[in-house]
């Protein structure tokens, strides 16, 4: 048996196997799913999106419901992908255990995004925290991301800071809440650090593992803003959109 942390150094420099069937293909080599996983993953292309979140849209509308009956304080959200049963699973165990294949596919198109978003002359971006399991459990271990793979495309390609102005009033996971909990919840989340007080730069790129109904991000973006902030644009591997 190889030890573990041999096994990760070879699956980190050589991501053979597939990160959902454990097979290995040309694919799984590449993008770290299999061809067969790859195809199950895919997602239908809507016809029209909601201009500040990027839900899909059955019809051409230029904001969608949610967008449009609350305070929205984030400019805009741009997701990799729309989230569907297989991506969520990969998204999991990536919480779970930081496989890399699998940040590898849930990267995807990443490159794109950021090419477009580097336009925009953004100033610094923001890793949302988010509480695994193990981490609850075990307060030692080091705050693990599963958004970090975001970061290192970002600061590769727009080269700006990370920073951390805020900090987590409540460390109740968000999983768990029904929608209306999670607004109410959110509301409270999060404070700003006193030594970013009235100071935080004017274009932010936050960085989350998936929008599911925008409220951390949405509050996050309100205190932002409260605090000297214009516009807050968002990033996620995935969006739930139904
Ligand atoms: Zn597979
Ligand atoms: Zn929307």
């Amino acid at each position: 048996m190889r030890p573990l942390f041999f096994s990760r150094l070879l699956d980190f420099f050589f991501p053979l196997l597939c990160g959902v069937c454990g097979g290995e293909d040309f694919f799984s080599l590449k993008i770290g799913l299999c061809k067969r996983c790859t195809y199950a993953a895919k997602t239908s292309k809507p016809a029209y999106r909601c201009n500040k979140c990027s839900s899909p849209l059955a019809l051409p509308f230029s904001v969608c419901g949610f967008c449009d009956s609350r305070n929205i304080f984030f400019t805009k959200v741009f997701s990799l992908r729309d989230r569907n049963d297989l991506l969520g699973e990969l998204l999991n165990k990536l919480k779970s255990n930081n496989e890399y294949p699998v940040s590898i596919f849930l990267s995807l198109g990443i490159r794109k995004v950021l090419r477009e978003l580097n336009t925009l002359d953004l100033d610094a971006c923001i890793l949302l925290p988010s509480y695994s399991k193990n981490r609850i459990f075990n307060s030692d271990l080091k705050p693990f991301s599963p958004s970090s793979r975001l970061y290192e495309e970002t600061k590769r390609i727009l080269k700006i800071p990370l920073i951390d102005p805020l900090m987590k009033t409540s460390a109740e996971r968000q999983a768990g809440k029904s929608f209306s909990e999670r607004f109410f919840h959110a509301y409270s989340a999060w404070e700003i650090k006193p030594n970013w007080k009235d100071r935080c730069p004017s274009k932010i790129l936050l960085l989350d593992d998936v929008f599911t109904t925008g409220a951390s991000v949405n509050e996050a973006s309100r205190i932002l803003k409260k605090n000297g902030t214009e516009s807050v644009y968002v990033l996620t591997y995935l969006r739930v959109s139904d």
